[in-house]
């Protein structure tokens, strides 16, 4: 039996996970933070509501029980209380995807943006229990990563899949390959064409949770799309 994880392993597992500049904004706590050193964090806002405020003394204490610590002189008391939800999530959008061009390789400091993330490849990293900041317990919860490799020092630096969205946009999350096959995500639009112009369109897939072809685990966000699959070629 698997002991379910505690708040303190779930704090040390994210915190592990983060590299310098990434931004981590505890669901629903109004609070931001920025990795900028080992073992460090800055707080860099705190919304100005009396959750927000009991939960950064909590953050903190939860934060240096696994052995960081974290610099609160720069933090700025945001006010949220005049943005609409609408206007606060462009808002959080724009910060994450600021942050997100700033990050670094850990080892030459090129940043991430400039990366070939297109060849990015997903990684299963098997199964874990999590727990809520509710404290409920989600069980086997899938791991993934996107290894995407340094052009200058040939360094491979796993990213969260949230993260790689953020850097590599959209249109990166539309395409997937196996070693066999390539999967295009397909508009509603471009499923009417295929399917008015050939009978059966028989390049034209639904996906489930394995690649129909070849049995590989498929990553979540292509599970249930529509897409187009194409054979890929081998390099000689
Ligand atoms: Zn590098």
């Amino acid at each position: 039996m698997e002991e379910p994880m505690t708040p303190e392993d779930n704090a040390r597992m994210i915190l592990e996970k983060l590299h310098e500049g990434s931004l981590w904004e505890p669901a629903g706590l109004g609070l931001s933070y920025v990795k900028v050193g080992p073992k460090k964090l800055m707080l860099t806002q705190q919304q100005n509501s009396p959750l927000s405020a009991q939960a950064r003394i909590r953050m903190q204490m939860l934060v240096e029980s696994v052995g960081w610590t974290i610099d609160e002189t720069e933090a700025q008391i945001v006010d949220v209380e005049n943005l609409s939800p609408q206007e606060r999530h462009m808002q959080e959008m724009m910060m994450r995807q600021e942050a997100a061009q700033r990050w670094p390789c850990p080892e030459c400091k090129t940043p991430l943006s400039t990366f070939p993330l297109e060849e990015g490849v997903w990684t299963f990293d098997g199964q874990q229990d999590l727990v809520t900041p509710d404290g409920d317990i989600v069980k086997d919860v899938e791991q993934w990563s996107v290894v995407i490799t340094c052009p200058v020092c040939d360094t491979k630096v796993p990213t969260e899949p949230y993260d790689y969205a953020l850097l590599a946009g959209e249109d990166a999350m539309m395409i997937y390959s196996t070693d066999q096959v390539k999967y295009t995500a397909l508009s509603r639009p471009e499923i009417i064409d295929k399917i008015d112009a050939k009978k059966g369109a028989p390049d034209v897939l639904i996906l489930g949770t394995f690649c129909p072809f070849k049995g590989d685990l498929l990553p979540p966000h292509v599970r249930g799309s529509v897409v187009m699959w194409e054979a890929i070629e081998e390099e000689e």
